[in-house]
Formats: structure tokens, sequence, C-alpha cells
């Protein structure tokens, strides 16, 4: 049996293009993926080249490793050495070796949202800057978008000189790289960014991997930006075998800097690109294909595709509206049940998919409550605990004795009496004598200014770090990991409940050790730097594993590449699909548009859409109308469910009863031009107040709350618990 028999005719012929340029422009559940796979295994298979002169890039690591468990399901000889990953984990892969080049150590850390907040509450009091008017989110967001774009912070600062703001920005971002530096340590954006500076400063080490990299494969390129872009050109330009694949109707990634053009222009970067377009879809049913189809068709500027499918089912689409958020969920919850109690599926067949991380707490509850097996991706993961990441904070500052951020997370965890003044003078020493706070704190004697008391604690911690750093020269990794928790006191802090929820952190601290252990199976570098690698580029969406059995709850960014056969997509209301935030620019909310195609065509043979007329929204209650993008579902692949959950609302809306869905829908058109020309009155110009509806927001008192209001300079912000304030913005800091 030939390696391309699984593919239909035109997925063959891209599977057999293998020299020279090649796009693949198809829409979903055509195969891209899965032509891909089989590319790689023919190029192997009829030695074209070595498994490691291959290089397969994709988006999550979810979706390497499903690459990597289906080509070695072909029995592909030492498929292994296949470069198969994200952008991020190749960049972090060829920083590695050869980060020394920019003035790193190879031990580098990798710095995560927390320790670049960190490192945001440091600068911005040693550049004197007013944080509520620079928000680590304007900041970490501007930085982010330069990096993006490849524009360093000279340039950032030339580029932007005579603005007042944007010259803070770039003092603030030479800074922010400094200090990276500094303590040996990349932010996800560095990874790229700089390994687009070592090519381009060092056309040696970019040679090397020119040659090493036959044939390069790109899978969702609709989502790569500028970086990502320049990056894979100039990996690809000695053989030019590249082969790019994706839709230009899932571009959902224009947020982080993603550029629909990489795809639309690659037959204008390779003149002589060879292009496939694959049209039949095996995914889904015609019904599914029709929805989505006729929602993106209201995009303009889309190349225009025709998604067609031979699948069996004609089930129409169930569209369900309910008076309350709440009896949604509960609806969603009873389907499921109903589903699998008539044989229709099991629970791994179901996924909830939904705007935004924030809708999940519903459906959670609901599906506790009914008793359900569950899993949540995204969200608060795991490495995002607590005691995880204070646990790995030791690991990292272990491995890289620089790190002065993971040092202040961990150097008072469990409390030892190190406070802040003490800190500070250690600080100043450490300045003064070019030296991490790791290394002032081993050479405390020398330190003037300190009490013997205060000595005697530093001593000790210096101590402890010391003694674990011999522990690492010969333990393993789970052996030094148990050395952590339980040297350091955290163990005991935990055991006498000086810390809240001790027992599921202890085991959460146990977990991390057996994941630890699974590891240094696993892996071929069983390095404390490879594992903490590892551990920072996990994202949660890397932890699904689709035969658990169990219903998934994800958003629908987190969803993408995937399929599942029955899907529920909940919260069709404006403001929140389409989002708030998208409401007032045409192409925000074509993006929007792309998001809800995605969410349309994960589905394989079943598809729910809901919508609630009232919910509670960010500690209030709030009158929601319908989605636009119902309107833009054909009428005749839908159907409506009739309300079953009638609660009586307890606050006076106009009843919905009695009328047919069109007839709503009309009504609901006028709601929404209403609410439209609400936002828009409602939102001020950010710039001027610095913030826009459903802006997240700390303050003081009242703790995060969310804004709901923009008005004259002054903004209202609902904080659960608490009620809805109105105050002047610079009471509240972004959150
Ligand atoms: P997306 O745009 O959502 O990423 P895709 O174009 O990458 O989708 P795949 O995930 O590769 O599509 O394929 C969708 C589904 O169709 C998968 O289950 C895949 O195995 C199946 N499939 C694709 N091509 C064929 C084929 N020729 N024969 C049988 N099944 C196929
Ligand atoms: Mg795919």
């Amino acid at each position: 049996m030939s390696l391309l028999d699984g593919l239909n005719s035109r997925q063959r012929e891209a599977a057999e293009t293998i020299d020279g340029p090649l796009l693949i422009l198809a829409g979903a559940g055509s195969g891209k993926t899965r032509t891909i796979i089989h590319r790689i295994a023919h190029i192997i298979e009829t030695g074209q080249a070595w498994p490691s002169q291959i290089l397969a890039i994709t988006f999550t690591n979810k979706a390497a490793g499903e690459m990597r468990d289906r080509i070695a399901k072909m029995n592909i000889q030492d498929s292994k050495r296949i470069w198969m990953s994200t952008f991020h984990a190749m960049c972090a892969r060829i920083m590695r070796t050869h980060a020394q080049w920019l003035g790193y150590d190879d031990n580098f850390v990798i710095y995560d949202m927390d320790d670049q907040k960190r490192l945001y509450k440091s600068l911005i009091k040693e550049l004197g800057l007013n944080d509520k008017y620079f928000t680590n989110q304007f900041l970490s967001g501007e930085v982010s978008t330069a990096k993006n774009n490849f524009v360093s912070p000279e340039a950032y600062m030339k580029e932007n000189s005579g603005d007042f703001r944007k010259e803070k920005v770039g003092l603030y971002y030479k800074r922010y790289q400094e200090s990276l530096k500094a303590n040996n340590a990349m932010d996800f954006d560095d990874l790229i960014y700089n390994t687009l500076v070592l090519f381009k400063g060092f056309p040696e080490i970019l040679e090397q991997y020119q040659n090493r990299f036959k044939y390069i494969m790109v899978d969702e390129y609709q989502d790569t930006n500028h970086s990502q872009y320049e990056l894979v050109n100039m990996l690809a330009a000695k053989y030019k075998n590249i082969c790019v694949c994706g839709d230009d109707d899932q571009s959902i990634y224009g947020w982080r800097g993603a550029d629909i053009n990489n795809i639309l222009d690659f037959e204008k970067d390779y003149a002589n690109a060879k292009v496939v377009k694959l049209e039949e879809n095996y995914r889904s049913t015609q019904t599914i294909l029709d929805c989505a189809n006729g929602v993106i068709a209201r995009n303009t500027g889309r190349k225009e595709k025709a998604l067609w499918t031979n699948n069996d089912g004609d089930e129409k689409i169930m569209i369900a509206s309910f008076n309350q958020g709440y009896d949604e969920a509960r609806f969603i919850v009873d389907e499921i049940n109903d589903n699998i109690t008539k044989g229709q599926g099991i629970f791994g067949d179901f996924a909830i998919l939904y705007r935004t991380n924030a809708q999940s707490r519903l459906f959670e509850e609901a599906l506790m409550r009914a008793g359900l097996p569950f899993q949540l991706i995204g969200g608060t993961g795991f490495y995002s605990r607590v005691e995880i990441k204070d646990v790995i904070a030791y690991l990292n500052v272990l491995s890289n004795p620089k790190d002065n951020m993971g040092f202040m997370r961990i150097v008072n965890v469990p409390k030892r009496g190190i406070g802040s003044a003490t800190i500070e003078k250690i600080a100043e020493y450490a300045n003064f004598k070019s030296f991490s706070l790791m290394q002032a704190f081993h050479h405390v004697e020398e330190i003037p200014e300190l009490s013997p008391s205060v000595k005697n604690k530093v001593r000790a911690f210096s101590e402890l770090m010391k003694k674990l750093e011999v522990i690492q020269a010969t333990a393993s990794l789970s052996e030094l990991i148990t050395a952590v928790i339980e040297k350091t006191g955290y163990l005991e802090m935990l055991e006498t409940g000086k810390m809240d929820k001790g027992e599921s952190r202890l085991e959460n601290l146990q977990e991390l050790v057996s994941s630890a252990t699974d590891f240094e199976k696993n892996s071929d570098d069983q390095s404390l730097s490879a594992y903490l690698e590892t551990v920072a580029l996990s994202s949660e969406t890397d932890k699904y594993d689709g035969d658990q059995g169990k219903v998934l709850l994800m958003t629908l960014h987190n969803a993408k590449g995937l399929e599942f056969p029955i899907v529920f997509i909940p919260g069709l209301e404006e403001g929140i699909f389409p989002h708030g935030r998208a409401m007032d620019s045409p192409e925000d909310i074509e993006e929007e548009r792309r998001i809800c195609y995605v969410g349309i065509t994960r589905a394989m043979k079943r598809l729910y859409i809901s919508w609630a007329a009232e919910r509670t929204l960010y500690g209030r209650r709030q009158l929601q109308t319908p989605s636009r993008f119902l309107k833009e579902m054909p009428d005749e692949v839908c159907v409506e469910n009739k309300q079953r959950y009638e609660r009586k609302p307890e606050i006076d809306i106009e009843t919905k009863k009695n009328k047919t869905f069109s007839e709503r829908v009309t009504q609901s058109k006028v709601a929404i031009r209403r609410n439209n020309a609400n936002a828009v009155n409602l939102q001020n110009n950010p710039s001027e107040s610095g913030f826009v509806l459903t802006d997240k927001v700390k303050h003081k008192k009242f703790g995060i709350g969310t804004v709901v209001e923009v008005k004259n300079n002054m903004i209202s912000v609902a904080f659960p618990g608490v009620g809805i304030k109105k105050m002047d913005p610079t009471f509240v800091e972004k959150e």
C-alpha cells in the first residue's frame, strides 16, 4: 500500500509536489493537515530527504504532537528526528544552541506573563512612569507588537520621536530588553525576535540551518505574524522548497499581529508557486458547511471558496434561545445527557466552544451539578497555579542564578523573614557589583549595612540554595523537585496549614513530580533546562487528550484545527460574540466572523448554537440581543428549538414567547442597531480615558471589576459583590 492511498487526487497532487514553493489554500476540514503529514512521509519514504532535513511548523504543541504521533504510526524510520514543532519551540531550540552569540547564556529562562508583570512593576518605578497611564497591558502590548513586527527598541524610538507618550514606551521597551538580558531571560516574543536577530547578524549560522532544512512546511500559515513570516522565508531562501497551507477564512489571531496577507501574498512572494485548492470537506455534514459558508460569505476581500462534502447526514443546526444564561447552560447539559442516554455519542464527542474564557463558569457549574465528566482547556492552567509556579521558580533560579524575577518570587516563600527593605539593600549592593540577587546573597558577609540577625536569615537562604545546587548536580529531575519541595520548607508550610488549600496544593505538587518522572522517561534531553523549556512552552491546550472521554470546554481560539462530533456554541449575543471590543471596527467584526466560521466548522455531525435574552455579565444583569451572526446563518439549514427553559425573568423584559425565530430576529435587528449606537456613544476614544467597555480593572479597595460604561472621562466599573461604582479612571489599574 502506498503512503498516499489515503488521499484524494488533489491532496495527492499536493503531497507529490515536492520541489519548489507550494501553497495549499483550502477551507476547513478539507485535509490540509492530513496532506502535510502524508507529504512528509512521502518525502522520507522516497528517499528525497532524511527526517532531520525536514522542518514542519504548526500552531500549537498539540497539533505538533498529533503530527508526530501520526507519522510514528506510519512506521517512518527515524521520524523522531524531524523538526516538528511550533514557532516558539523551534526558536527555543535554536536559541539553546546559539544564545551565546547574542550575549545570553544557554541556560536562559523563559518569562511568562506573570514574570513580565513583575518586571513591569520594577521598571515603571525605575523610570518614574505613571502606572495608571502606562498600564502593564498597554506597555506589554506595545512591546509585543514591536517585536512581532521586528522593530528594535532603537528603531521604535526613532520611528516615534516627537510623540511624547511613545517616546516613553520606547524607553520602557529598551529597559525591558536590557533587564531581560540581565536576568538571562527571554519572553515568548523574544524567542522568535532573537532568532531573527541571530540570523540577520550571523549569516553563517543562518546558512547552517538553510542547508539543513531541505523541506519546510508550515500549517495554519494564515496566522503567522511578520516576524514568523520573515523567519520562514529566510530559512527557505536556499532551496525554496517551502509548502504552506492555510485558510484565509480562519485567520483569527489579528489581535496578536498575525497578518492575513502573508497567505494572500504567497504567490507574489514566490512567483513560480504552485497552488493547490482543496474543496471537498471530509469533516462535516453539508448542512453544517452551508451554515459556515452562509456566515463567512459576508466578509469582504476573501478568496472565494466553495466547500462541499460527500458525507452523509442532513440534520439541521439547532438554534436555541433562552430567557437566562443559566437556562442555556442547563439545556446544554441536559442535551448531552439525552444524547448519551439515546446512545448517540460518548462524553468525549461533545465540545462546548465559547468566545471568552469567562463564559466557562456557567457550564462548569452545570456539568458539575449533573455529575458529568468534563475537561476545561485554558483558564487557570496547571502550570499557572501558585504552588507550581513557586517550585518552578526555584528550579529556574537553580538553573539560571541570574533570574532575578524568579529569585524575587521565592526569596521569602515560605516566609523566612527576609523583607523588602533587606532585599532593597542587597539589590543596591548587587547593582554596584554587577551581581545577580542570588550572587549578592552568596556574598552577604561583604554587605556592611545588614544587622547580624538579618545576615543570619540571608545566609540561611544562601546555604539552602547551595545545598540544592549540590543535589542538582547528581539527582534526577523528579528527585530534585522533591528535594525543593521538602528542603525549602514548602511541604511544611502546606502540611501545617500556613497556606490555604494546602491539601489540594500538595496533590498538585505530587502531580508535578509525576509529570517530571514522565518527562525523564520520554525525553532524550533530560537536563533541567530542557525540562524548564518544555514547561514554559506548554500551554493548556497541550494537555487535551481527545480520548479521555470527557466533555470538552474551551475557547473557539483553542479549538482551531480540532474536530468534534457534536459541538455547542453558546452566547451568540451582541457584545459577547461578536465581542464588545470589536463592535466599532468593520475589520474586527470580520475577524469575529472568521472565529464564528472556525467554530461552526469544528462540528462533524451535529451543531447547536444558542443565546440568552438575559444574563449576569460582569456582575450585573444585562439584557442581551441575538448576535448578528445568527441572522447570517441560512434559514433553511437551521431549526429553532422550543424554549424549554422558561423561568420568569426577574426584571421586566419583553417576553419573547410565541414569536417565531425570524420574527424575533427582525425584532432583534432594531435592538442590535440600538445597542451599537449605545456602544458607540458609550465608548469614548480609548486614548482619552484609556479604557473601553469590558476592560478588566483593579481597584485598591474593591478588587477586580469590569468597565461597563465610559462617559465624559469617567468610568463605571462593576465589581463582583460590591456593585457598580462610577469613578475617575486614575483610581484603577488595568488588569
Ligand atoms: P482545518 O482547516 O480545520 O485545520 P484541515 O484542512 O487541516 O482542517 P484535516 O484536519 O486534515 O483538515 O482533515 C479533516 C478531517 O477529514 C480529518 O478527520 C481527516 O482525517 C479527514 N480527511 C481528510 N482527507 C481525507 C481523505 N482523503 N479521506 C478520508 N478522510 C480524510
Ligand atoms: Mg488543519
